[in-house]
């Protein structure tokens, strides 16, 4: 039972499943006539991107390929064929090797997980390598009885030409269809963001490094001008993303291969037999496996060390930040540039008798509780202001631009909704507690968080001392008094 990356979603709505099989249908139709009508007059295509195409295609969906879409993919093939004037048998011979790859190659990629099928994994390239080698392999074998009835030759032939052609084809193309981002979602940030991107020397200089190698190398020449571009594409793997990487990849090897054929690029020996033609495109193509290996590697690493830093910064329980979160987010919002009269506030909040909760309910309904006061609390702040849990059951926040009336509003606010709720355990126990609160307010100019965090647990204190489930507003000038 082969497993698509999405297996386990729904079947398509059935007018959703044609639209998706007749758009896949024109794509390789359009594909397979690039191919037929750039291909030598009388020869077979050497740039086919239709197996690619297709199997990046039915690899990218959401859900696993329809019988439909195997029917009108193979239509198309067909139907292009025979409208470039091909006799029935070649078109029937050349459309079931195509199919026999892209089919060899799907069944693979099926049964991969999505991170490997995006790239993402830093072991991702060895699979894809070991899957679009088999996939081409598949097209070889049907290519041994194929071929020689196509365009006459050795049964060895047939196997070599189409499994080469398939590999360069699908190393070359499919990274680029394997890691392109989500069109729509695309679209939609970047219309999002209505200003210029501006570029940094850093962002640049790799793609001009690029373009400088390929350059160098049709002046200079010779038998190693290939991989000349190569320190460059790692740089380009090191700072693009994966899916601009594979762009520059797939232009390297159109450009070189293209290059060299028109004699613009000169490499000192004649490419003109089948044999240094095959040769030359696998050398090309595998060349760009390098920049590629390099730039999944960096989204694994840039993914870990995201959530490394996720991990060092908030609370695993509440998934507020953590102590260190809050202070790294605090000194960076009070040194920013701020108007001269503003104003900024800090409270301090720590529940009361929580001891209680954890001794009468346990401590997993403790934790409940924790994790419930947090969310409300967060749905009482501004998006700009910042909690943190200090440790235990004790949280701080900031509010920036705030006065000493709003800071008091707000954190009843948060005292009075904390009152009014209730955590239902499991055992359908319902429980409630109260916090209280000590808040102080400071000059912008002059604030910092040690000691306006001072003041404000001194405030608290001062709230548990008269009752608790209360706000205590520390008096003006104290944080100036506890540093
Ligand atoms: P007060 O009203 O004076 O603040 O009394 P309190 O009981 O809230 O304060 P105390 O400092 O005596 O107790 C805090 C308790 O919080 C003790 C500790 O076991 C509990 N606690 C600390 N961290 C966690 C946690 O992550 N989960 C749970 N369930 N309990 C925690
Ligand atoms: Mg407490
Ligand atoms: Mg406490």
């Amino acid at each position: 039972m082969t497993q698509h990356p999405a297996a386990g979603d729904e079947a398509p709505a059935p007018g959703k499943a044609a639209s998706d099989a007749l758009i896949l249908g024109a794509l390789i139709f359009a594909c397979s006539l690039f191919g037929i009508y750039s291909a030598p007059s009388g020869l077979l295509a050497a740039f086919w991107p239709a197996n690619a195409v297709m199997l990046g295609v039915l690899v990218r969906r959401a859900r696993p390929a329809t019988p439909l879409d195997w029917f009108i993919g193979s239509a198309a093939y067909i139907l292009a064929d025979l409208f470039s004037g091909e006799a029935w048998l070649r078109t029937i011979l050349l459309s079931g090797t195509n199919l026999v790859g892209i089919a060899t190659g799907y069944l693979l990629f099926a049964r991969m997980k999505k991170t490997d099928t995006r790239l993402l994994h830093p072991r991702s390239m060895l699979r894809f390598v070991f899957v679009v080698a088999t996939a081409a392999a598949g097209s070889g074998v049907a290519g041994m009885v194929s071929n020689p009835l196509l365009v006459g030759g050795t049964v060895f032939d047939g196997f070599t030409f189409w499994f080469t052609t398939e590999l360069v084809n699908y190393i070359a193309l499919l990274p680029a269809l394997l890691t392109m981002p989500d069109i729509t979602r695309w679209l939609k940030d970047h219309r999002r963001r209505a200003d210029w991107p501006s570029f940094t020397f850093n962002e640049v200089a790799p793609i001009c490094a690029f373009g400088l190698s390929l350059w160098l190398g049709t002046q200079l020449g010779g038998p190693g001008v290939i991989p000349y571009p190569i320190p460059a594409m790692l740089w380009c793997a090191l700072t693009y993303s994966l899916f601009t990487t594979a762009g520059i990849t797939l232009f390297f090897c159109m450009w070189t291969l293209l290059a060299i054929s028109s004699g613009y690029l000169s490499i000192g020996a004649a490419v003109d037999t089948q044999q240094a033609i095959m040769s030359l495109r696998v050398g090309v193509t595998l060349t760009a496996l390098a920049p590629l290996t390099v730039a999944s590697v960096m989204v694994a690493r840039n993914e870990l060390l995201e959530r490394l830093k996720h991990a060092a910064t908030h609370d695993y329980l509440t998934h507020v930040l953590n102590r260190n979160g809050f202070l790294i987010r605090v000194e960076a919002l009070l040194s920013a540039p701020h108007p001269v009269r503003q104003q900024v506030a800090v409270l301090m909040l720590d529940i009361d008798h929580f001891k209680r909760v954890n001794d009468s309910y346990g401590h997993a309904a403790g934790d409940l509780v924790l994790a419930s006061f947090a969310r409300l609390t967060q749905e009482c702040l501004r998006s700009s202001d910042v909690l943190g849990r200090l440790g235990g059951e004790e949280f701080a926040v900031l509010l920036p631009d705030c006065n000493r009336t709003d800071a008091r509003l707000i954190a009843q606010r948060i005292c009075d909704a904390f009152a009014q709720h209730s955590v239902q355990l499991d055992d359908g126990t319902v429980l409630g507690a109260t916090v209280s609160i000590g808040v102080c307010c400071e000059a912008h100019t002059s604030a910092a968080i040690s000691t306006m965090l001072s003041a404000a647990d001194a405030a608290l204190y001062k709230a548990k001392e008269q009752g608790r489930n209360r706000v205590e507003l520390a008096l003006p000038g104290k944080a100036a008094a506890h540093a």
